[in-house]
């Protein structure tokens, strides 16, 4: 099966799908994405990852290209076309094609938009999430507006690869007070060892994950009391469990931080019950 791009208003087979060369996402990184977990042929929490998107979208001036409702048959249709039962659908919107200059187009431009969708192997997640993964730190040398989900990824794609080199799944990111801020796609936790749920709270040094908030109402009907503060990376070594959270990867426990073994080095109690509980919490639509 031909796999499908929604590309400016046209559906086209993946493979010939492409921009414009001077389309500013491609010159400038000037733009915005969203990733949606796809459930049973369902969107999971599409309402406030489209909250987000607009958010974004505001910060940077971007128009939204289309109306919501339109939007939202675009979604599906991607995901139809492309039979995704159990994956992600990808959304970018980008401020659109002018030649190259830095400033924003003096004559406005139509803000280019991309969908794709992808299938996702869901036992292997779940094998994944049985075993837990491994996390290295990095120093966090992004910008101060990382609250904003822009396409300009650089210090997250070498984040994400120094951890490949290690045989590690994430990097966390952590700031020059040695304390955790996120990972380069997702979300950090930790339990300590009095079984209180550390996370940072959303304010301009992290992406407010949706997952996050999600995770954030499964806690208060399991009854776990959250610590929404700032960890150093040594509490992070000293805590009971560690585990992340993202829309492709739900609650995903980490077992290792810099090779040192978490808690008993085995996916803890409370990551685990956060991850059974997940959907039951999450809107599908
Ligand atoms: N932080 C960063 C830097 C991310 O890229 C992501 C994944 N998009 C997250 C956090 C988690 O966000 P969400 O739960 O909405 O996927």
């Amino acid at each position: 099966m031909s796999r499908v791009a929604y590309v400016n208003g046209r559906y086209l087979p993946r493979s010939a799908a492409s921009v414009n060369i001077e389309d500013r996402g491609y010159q400038f990184a000037d733009g915005i994405y969203e990733v949606c977990e796809v459930r049973g042929s369902r969107l999971v929490d599409e309402r406030r990852h489209m909250q987000r998107l607009e958010r974004s979208l505001n910060e940077l001036r971007i128009r939204m290209p289309m109306s919501p409702a339109a939007l939202r048959i675009v979604l599906r249709e991607t995901i139809q076309r492309n039979r995704v039962v159990d994956g992600i659908v990808y959304l970018q919107i980008t401020r659109g094609v002018a030649r190259r200059d830095h400033a924003f187009p003096v004559t406005p431009t139509r803000p280019s938009i991309v969908v794709t969708a992808s299938r996702l192997d869901f036992e292997k997640a779940e094998a994944v999430a049985s075993e837990g993964i491994a996390v290295i730190t990095v120093p966090d040398n992004r910008w101060e507006r990382v609250d904003i989900k822009s396409v300009s990824l650089l210090p997250n794609v070498l984040a994400k690869q120094t951890a490949r080199e290690q045989s590690a799944k994430e990097a966390w990111f952590v700031d020059d007070q040695g304390r955790v801020t996120e990972g380069s796609s997702s979300n950090a936790w930790i339990v300590t060892r009095n079984g209180k749920v550390v996370t940072r709270p959303a304010d301009h040094s992290i992406l407010k994950g949706i997952t996050r908030t999600v995770v954030l109402d499964v806690m208060r009907a399991q009854g776990l009391e959250l610590e929404e503060r700032p960890f150093t990376v040594e509490e992070a070594y000293a805590a009971r469990e560690a585990f992340l959270t993202s829309a492709s990867q739900i609650v995903m426990p980490v077992v290792r931080i810099n090779g040192r073994p978490i808690g008993n080095g085995a996916p803890g109690l409370v990551a685990s019950a956060l991850r059974r509980d997940f959907h039951r919490h999450a809107e599908f639509s």
